[in-house]
């Protein structure tokens, strides 16, 4: 078999661990695997190299910021396949660049638009343990890119699928995917098989286990999927097409995001293509817009409301600026303190009720809902972000997904 392996930050999280990274992988190999290995940076590095960057800048450069966060990826890798070569194994770390991913130009965000393996198959022509530095690629120009915050799941996905791999495992610090984040909701409960259009919602919603690119990609290439424990031998959860999943839960599980904001335009002028305007500006400033919504007009002016990931709210602030001075939009506002929590499943399809179940359980704790928003597979409500996990915790309990 050719296993392609990821192994997340808390996972090489320090020498030992990397250590037993190298068992791990090792025990692969000699059961008669070409194996790939794909690594993240050491848990806490990246966060450590953005703190670096903005000590000196509220708003660095992203080509720059590329340069100094693929670096974390390019440790670990170095000193895994230094690990192997110790124990007697053919290893070669390589770089985004060596691995033939190509990207496109978006710094910080880049998408992979090609992968030329033979790098990666020459090597495991030679026998060799290929260790790939992960959440990166190179663009047409040669510079660096990364694939954006958890890109090394993606990194993964997209090098099983390049190599037409039979598994591709996602170990991390859980044994699997869960109802809703462990960490929160200690009752949630490991799902055996999730697809993969839930798991999309799931990551896409704040269900940070796995990207949510990556998730999008291993359905595209039909990727083997399993995300599973570097700590244990627990067997995990497998992702894969709706057909392959007997049992159907109406929910399947409850995605928290944090990292959402809230931004209030006041007195927008009310004419044909103001939200055109508006909502392309920020498209081309490749600001991720979510939820929205727009109230009726009184006196030709309207009230437009919408979040995005706080990480996009500066660049968001600089767009909207823009028409204030132009005098389109009056007065702005933006609230970091809120969250969105959601339910997800594919069940919902054929059942009606289930987001009035999660309003009715809001209410319950008397947690007022800012904002809703639904699709055939979720209900998603933005909400303040001190009543997170009560949230979470509630919604969990109403669709019974610790029995
Ligand atoms: P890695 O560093 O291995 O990439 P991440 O920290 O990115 O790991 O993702 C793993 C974390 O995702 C878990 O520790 C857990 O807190 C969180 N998580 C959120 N939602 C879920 C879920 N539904 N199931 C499992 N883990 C979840
Ligand atoms: N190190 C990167 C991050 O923290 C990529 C990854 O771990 O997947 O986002
Ligand atoms: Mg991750």
């Amino acid at each position: 078999m050719l296993i392609v392996q990821k192994f997340g930050g808390t996972s090489v999280g320090d020498l030992e661990r990397i250590q037993n990274v190298a068992h791990r992988v090792a025990a692969a190999k000699k059961a008669g695997n070409d194996v790939v290995i794909v690594v993240s940076a050491m848990s806490g590095e990246t966060n450590k190299l953005v703190g670096f960057a903005e000590h000196f800048s509220k708003n660095p450069a992203r080509a720059e910021m590329d340069m100094l966060l693929s670096s974390g990826e390019r440790v670990t890798a170095a000193l895994l396949s230094i690990a192997l070569q110790e124990m007697g194994f053919d290893a070669e770390a390589m770089t985004g660049r060596k691995a033939g991913i190509v990207t496109d130009k978006h710094h910080t965000k880049a998408r992979i638009e090609v992968i030329n393996p033979k790098s990666m198959q020459n090597a495991l022509k030679e026998g060799k343990i290929v260790v790939v530095a992960g959440f990166q690629g190179v663009n047409e120009n040669g510079d660096v890119t990364t694939l954006g915050r958890g890109g090394s799941d993606l990194s993964a996905v997209a090098i099983a699928g390049a190599l037409q791999a039979d598994l591709c495992e996602i170990y991390t610090d859980v044994t699997g995917i869960f109802t809703t984040d462990p960490r929160i909701e200690p009752k949630a409960k490991k799902l055996q098989k999730i697809s993969y259009d839930e798991m999309l919602e799931l990551a896409s919603l704040g269900a940070k286990v796995l990207q949510n690119r990556s998730v999008e990609l291993a359905k595209k290439l039909n990727v083997n999927l399993v995300t599973r424990s570097s700590f244990c031998d627990e067997e995990g959860t497998l992702i894969t097409k709706e057909e392959n999943i007997m049992e159907k839960p109406l929910v399947s599980g409850i995605a928290l995001d944090r990292n959402q904001a809230r931004i209030s335009l006041m007195g927008v002028k009310d004419r044909p293509g103001i939200a055109s305007d508006i909502f392309n500006a920020l498209a081309d400033a490749e600001v991720n817009v979510d939820m929205i919504i727009q109230n009726k007009a009184v006196d030709d002016t309207t009230n437009i409301d919408f979040t995005v990931p706080v990480g996009d709210l500066h660049d968001a602030k600089v767009v909207v600026d823009t028409f204030v001075k132009s005098g389109e939009i009056k007065d702005d506002s933006y609230n970091e303190d809120i969250c969105k929590v959601s339910v997800v499943g594919v069940g919902m399809k054929s059942h009606a009720g289930v987001a009035a179940k999660a309003f009715s359980t809001m209410a319950k704790e008397n947690i007022n809902i800012n904002m809703i928003s639904t699709s055939e597979i979720k209900v998603s409500m933005v909400i303040d972000e001190k009543y997170a996990e009560l949230a979470v915790r509630s919604l969990h309990n109403t669709y019974e997904l610790d029995k």
